[in-house]
């Protein structure tokens, strides 16, 4: 498809207004997160695109958040970003010394949020597959969900698949938080958010997160808030 004129004219705009601030993020109950996002056939400018992946990525570190999807800047098209770091021994508020693979340690105990690090990228037209049915289950939020987290499980090892900025296809296998993010990321897409597949007992919002259930694990949260989960997926 060729370039979509009247599009990246918009997005120029939106761009250009932002730029001393960061791009609107869509909140929950806005048509445009629940919609089937269009495949991404370059639709907006290189240059514009580039423009807007960089403003989107500015966006996202500033809240701090680790992925963002194109329909949360109100762009139904098939893309997103995504980014985490674990330098400094320090991630997501989880303190630990930081082992060479880049996973994170605490007394000698090994995270089980299984943190590694993930540069940054731009995912083009992503899907995924589980390679195990095993899952995880922790704590995770979303920008459009201001204020709020609940337990999600996600596929412990998947097969992520996406094509780059230059059009080339790459697949890889991610495991642990990373895999977390490609699929919370790609869900986006497909206008599902992890409201749809969080356990609702286990809601909460980040205030009481960080005072009640901040653990890399959720036994706690499990038991007080009366809920248990599934580790192996019944859908494979
Ligand atoms: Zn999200």
């Amino acid at each position: 498809m060729a370039v979509d004129e009247s599009l990246t004219k918009i997005i120029e705009k939106t761009v250009k207004r932002a730029k001393w601030k960061n791009l609107a993020i869509v909140e929950i109950g806005d048509p445009v997160l629940r919609k089937k996002c269009g495949k991404w056939e370059g639709q907006i400018a290189p240059q514009t695109f580039e423009k807007l992946v960089h403003a989107m990525r500015s966006s996202m570190l500033s809240k701090p958040g680790v992925g963002l999807a194109a329909p949360q800047v109100g762009i139904p098209l098939a893309f997103a970003i995504m980014e985490d770091h674990v330098a400094g021994g320090r991630r997501g508020g989880a303190e630990g010394e930081l082992e060479e693979d880049g996973h994170m340690e605490k007394g000698g105990k090994r995270d089980e949020r299984e943190f590694a690090e993930f540069p940054f990228f731009v995912a083009l037209n992503p899907s995924y597959k589980p390679i195990t049915s095993k899952k995880a289950y922790f704590y995770e939020g979303c920008l459009s969900l201001p204020g709020y987290q609940a337990v999600v499980g996600r596929y412990l090892d998947i097969e992520a698949k996406w094509e780059d900025e230059e059009g080339r296809e790459r697949v890889e296998k991610l495991h642990g938080w990373p895999a977390r993010i490609f699929q919370h990321e790609t869900d986006h897409l497909s206008g599902t958010l992890y409201l749809d597949k969080c356990i609702t007992r286990s809601f909460s919002s980040n205030a009481n997160c960080q005072k009640f259930w901040f653990s890399p694990s959720i036994s706690k949260a499990k038991k007080e808030l009366g809920f248990s989960v599934q580790m192996k997926s019944n859908e494979d």
